[in-house]
């Protein structure tokens, strides 16, 4: 059956900072393929598919839809993760079963950050800071660190929704 998961995340940045999510995330799902639970599929928005790693074999999950908008100084981003998925057992641990959301669900989130403060002062490197959100650790506030100024002055850990 068609599954749908929504995921949520903020981020509050200084007026220094030029702020891009990525396209790309990870987000562990039973998969029904391998039929394994808590694998890792990476999803890039735009793709028709997912690759499980483990052996990277396509997954049927995509990125449905990619939503980032600007609320002052928060940035926030939601996006729909659409796959198919039925009941399975675990191949190596039979007495494990698979739900739709898996038991321990995770997510990461990618974003590139840049510094207004550098560009200004003709560094060419300015937009080159990577930072990410992920389910059960904290995230960062960030500064950059070429010249210290801070860019993130809060994140919050990003929310995973089963949707109807
Ligand atoms: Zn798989
Ligand atoms: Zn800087």
């Amino acid at each position: 059956m068609l599954s749908h998961v929504e995921v949520t995340a903020r981020v509050t940045v200084t007026p220094a900072a030029h702020f891009v999510w990525s396209n790309r995330l990870d987000f562990v799902h039973d998969c029904l393929v391998c039929l394994r639970v808590g694998r890792v599929v990476r999803l890039q928005h735009g793709m028709p598919y997912g690759l499980c790693t483990g052996d990277e074999h396509p997954a049927p999950m995509r990125v449905s839809a990619f939503d980032a908008s600007d609320h002052g100084a928060e940035r926030r981003l939601r996006c729909r993760i659409s796959s198919w998925w039925a009941p399975f057992s675990d191949l190596v641990e039979p007495e494990v079963q698979a739900s739709e959301l898996t038991a321990e669900p995770w997510v990461q989130l990618n974003y590139r950050v840049g510094c207004h403060t550098c560009r200004d002062n003709g560094v060419g490197e300015w937009l080159g800071i990577e930072g990410c959100l992920k389910s059960g650790a904290a995230p960062e506030a960030g500064s950059c660190p070429r010249c210290g100024t801070e860019l993130v002055s809060a994140a919050a850990v990003p929310e995973i929704d089963l949707v109807g």
